[in-house]
């Protein structure tokens, strides 16, 4: 199969209208990716939604290179890695924790290698995953025995009304159409289900300025442009979460009583906020302020960290029990 004309016109699908008011008043943000190599970021004047414009690359056909890569070579993380990502899944099992007092169905899509969905497993959660890098998604399914399905999220079935929660953690940002992504992940929801998001916040100022625009992240969201695009897809916001270093934004959604309907999807003052904070996060201001040096002493103990607990497992299967079964006894 020849990707370049297969997904050919997934490159042009960054308009010079904005994907998610429709609005023509666009300007360009910022000019540089996190590696210092050309990335023209814009942002609409009208709603504040920030993204790469034309996209950096064929978004389909870029993860389907990344996948064939794995194919090549069978996916086995270092235990480092798998221990990290334990620990993350630990912290977002905290924050969904209020949505899951008794045993839910859950789908988690982008299950990478499998911890947080392993995790959900453990507590006792009918868990379904959607992976499109084969690597990890055998990993996952042969390490933890998940029931997956390979392949990339537009294109994966499930029946309406399936599941009580839905998590996505960091990936819509990748996906070339948030809002049609939105509207699938609310057909899955069953009517009481809750849909959580996890994106960065484009008003962070925790990261270096030059790292702030990615090629792997197409679109760049704060809580109000996430809301509203969620609001168009059929959903509503029902609370948020900012992590401590204000990074991480996570939206808990419900399935909207009925459609909403609205003369524009605009949000004033929103783009003329988010320049602001994106303009005044110079390198002088960073480094004169404590964030880069909290971050810096933050790895060194992470790493002493996994040093110690990855030293002695056996396996990073038994590397995860150990570092759950606190929270597995407690349930
Ligand atoms: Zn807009």
């Amino acid at each position: 199969m020849d990707i370049s004309h297969t997904h050919s016109d997934n490159k042009t699908a960054s308009a010079s209208h904005c994907p998610l008011c429709d609005s023509q008043q666009i300007e360009p943000l910022s000019n540089r990716n996190r590696e210092g190599t050309p990335l023209r970021t814009v942002i609409c004047l009208d709603c504040g939604l920030v993204w790469s414009d034309p996209f950096p690359h064929d978004p389909r056909a870029f993860y389907e290179n990344e996948y064939r890569l794995a194919y090549k070579s069978s996916y086995q993380p270092k235990a480092k890695h798998v221990y990290r990502a334990g620990q993350v899944a630990l912290t977002r099992h905290q924050k969904i924790k209020p949505l899951i007092r008794s045993p839910q169905t859950l789908l988690d899509v982008g299950v990478g290698g499998g911890e947080f969905a392993y995790l959900m497993k453990a507590l006792g959660h009918a868990v379904s995953g959607i992976e499109p890098n084969l690597g990890y998604a055998n990993y996952a399914k042969t390490q933890y025995d998940l029931n997956l399905q390979i392949g990339f999220l537009q294109d994966a079935q499930f029946a309406d009304n399936s599941f009580d929660v839905i998590t996505i953690w960091h990936v819509l940002e990748h996906t070339e159409d948030p809002l049609q992504v939105l509207s699938k992940l609310g057909s899955w929801l069953k009517p009481q289900g809750t849909l959580v998001v996890e994106v960065p916040n484009i008003e962070a100022v925790c990261q270096s300025p030059k790292s702030t625009f990615h090629d792997a992240h197409l679109f760049n969201f704060n809580l109000a442009s996430l809301s509203k695009m969620a609001e168009r897809a059929g959903l509503s916001t029902q609370q948020h979460l900012l992590s401590a270093d204000g990074g991480n934004l996570t939206v808990f959604f419900n399935k909207a009583d009925s459609a909403i309907t609205a003369s524009d999807w605009h949000l004033p003052g929103n783009a003329e906020m988010i320049k602001q904070i994106v303009l005044n996060h110079t390198p002088f201001r960073h480094y004169s302020s404590l964030a880069p040096y909290l971050r810096f002493a933050r790895r060194v103990f992470r790493n002493i960290g996994e040093f110690k607990a990855t030293r002695t497992s056996k396996d990073n299967k038994s590397l995860l029990d150990t570092l759950y079964s606190q929270i597995l006894k407690s349930v």
